[in-house]
């Protein structure tokens, strides 16, 4: 890791996750190596044990294998070659199907792959520091702000100057905060257990989501016969399942599972995340962007809240590049604005969109029930509206940045 960290940069970004790190190669392979770019997060040389794995939507495919990321972890990608869902209470015996995908946007491109969130953020940051991208393990403690430059100060006493502080310091940003920028959005009283299960009979590439009253419970193939289970329960009932002997937790894996794959065997370890809503009410200010998990967390009930983030640096890198080819400040607010501009309406639409599904399925109502089976069987049976919705899941509806066309900058 380059620890020689300079005094000036043109862009400095605070959090070296998915978000951060693509922005910093797309920018760097966009303006060249006399564009600097210092990525700053504590993790780079610590990075955190994460148990989940992502649905990288068509477009998130498409930036990656424009940034040469994808040929990294290709290998290690579950194409989602059909989607069923089932509308069921816990002790139902039989799950009936009431939605069912064809998983592809194009002839022979899935609309998503399953990749684990290890390998893909060790692809990006094998990229990054291939590419020359400054990578500092530090944290961004405080920014000051003037009218040509944003004066950084790291944890460890380093500082930089820039022309543009990018915060991808994920959801609970101590940037945004500083930057006084608020949020809107509530919790859901409900956290996603997450782990990886090994079973018996191959899943083909069918991922399944049941709809029990508590919330989805989804199974999303990865390589092998493996997959990743995202598994939404209240707070406290999601605390006492994650604290289980493994014995009791297999039982209430099991129970939900059910043993269509044949036996199943837990091989990655278990973790839960506190679900909520949150969207930053601006996403920039002066020569300053949220980017990613910074500017919107939402619910993963649609597995979308990675390659909305991806749609973020897609959209931000774009306008800065198209800027600073034309000799303009890539950290002004004429490029700024481009950003939200583009941004805000297809978050908004995003949060509400998978706030509005949990809510119609996470609850015991039979009236409801009975509502969104006949909503769904309509969907079943109207092919346009699935097509629609394919594509929206892929990102490739709306106006769509280059990168996430596949193209370069
Ligand atoms: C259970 C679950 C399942 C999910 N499944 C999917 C899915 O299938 N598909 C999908 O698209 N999305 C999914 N998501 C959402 C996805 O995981 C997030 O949107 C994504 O991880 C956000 O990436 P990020 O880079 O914005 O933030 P993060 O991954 O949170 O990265 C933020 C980084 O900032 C660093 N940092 C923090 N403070 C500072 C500081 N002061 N200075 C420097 N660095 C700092 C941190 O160390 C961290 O590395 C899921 C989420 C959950 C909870």
């Amino acid at each position: 890791m380059n620890k020689d960290i300079p005094a000036r940069a043109d862009v400095m970004i605070a959090g070296g996750g998915f978000a951060g790190l693509a922005l910093a190669i797309a920018l760097r392979q966009g303006l060249g190596d006399a564009f600097t770019v210092v990525v700053a997060d504590p993790a780079l040389d610590h990075p955190i044990a994460d148990a989940r794995s992502s649905a990288i939507a068509a477009a998130a495919r498409r930036l990656f294998s424009a940034l040469g990321v994808w040929d990294e972890v290709v290998s290690h990608a579950q194409p989602i070659l059909d989607m069923v869902i089932s509308d069921s209470k816990l002790e139902d015996v039989v799950r009936p199907t009431f939605l069912t995908f064809a998983g592809e946007v194009a002839p022979g491109e899935p609309f998503a792959h399953m990749v684990e969130n290890g390998r893909l953020l060790a692809a990006l940051h094998g990229r990054a520091a291939a590419d020359g991208i400054v990578l500092a393990s530090d944290a961004v403690a405080r920014f000051a702000t003037g009218p040509d430059r944003v004066a950084v100060t790291l944890a460890g006493g380093a500082s930089v100057e820039t022309r543009l502080l990018v915060a991808a310091d994920g959801a609970r940003s101590a940037l945004r905060e500083q930057a006084g920028i608020g949020t809107v959005g509530w919790s859901y009283g409900q956290s996603a257990i997450v782990t990886t299960v090994a079973h018996e009979r191959d899943h083909r590439g069918r991922a399944v989501e049941h709809f029990l009253p508590a919330g989805p419970f989804a199974i999303l193939p990865l390589t092998g016969r493996r997959s990743s289970i995202v598994w939404t329960e209240t707070t406290a009932e999601a605390t006492r399942i994650l604290a289980l002997d493994d014995a009791g937790f297999h039982h209430e894996l099991e129970r939900r599972f059910g043993l269509s794959l044949g036996e199943l065997s837990a091989v990655g370890r278990r973790g839960a995340f506190p679900l909520g809503l949150k969207v930053a009410r601006s996403f920039i200010a002066e020569r300053f962007a949220l980017l990613g998990d910074a500017a919107h967390m939402i619910h993963p009930i649609a597995g979308q809240g990675l390659n909305l983030g991806l749609r973020d640096v897609a959209a931000l890198a774009e306008a800065m590049v198209d800027a600073a080819r034309l000799g303009l400040d890539c950290g002004g607010a004429t490029v700024l604005e481009r950003y939200q501009q583009w941004r805000r309406f297809d978050t908004l639409s995003m949060g509400l969109a998978t706030d509005g599904i949990n809510r119609l399925f996470s609850n015991r109502s039979d009236v409801l029930r009975l509502a969104r089976d006949i909503g769904l069987g309509m969907v079943e049976r109207l092919p346009a509206l699935k097509e629609l919705f394919i594509h929206e899941a892929a990102g490739i509806t709306g106006e769509v940045p280059r990168l996430l066309k596949g193209e370069a900058l």
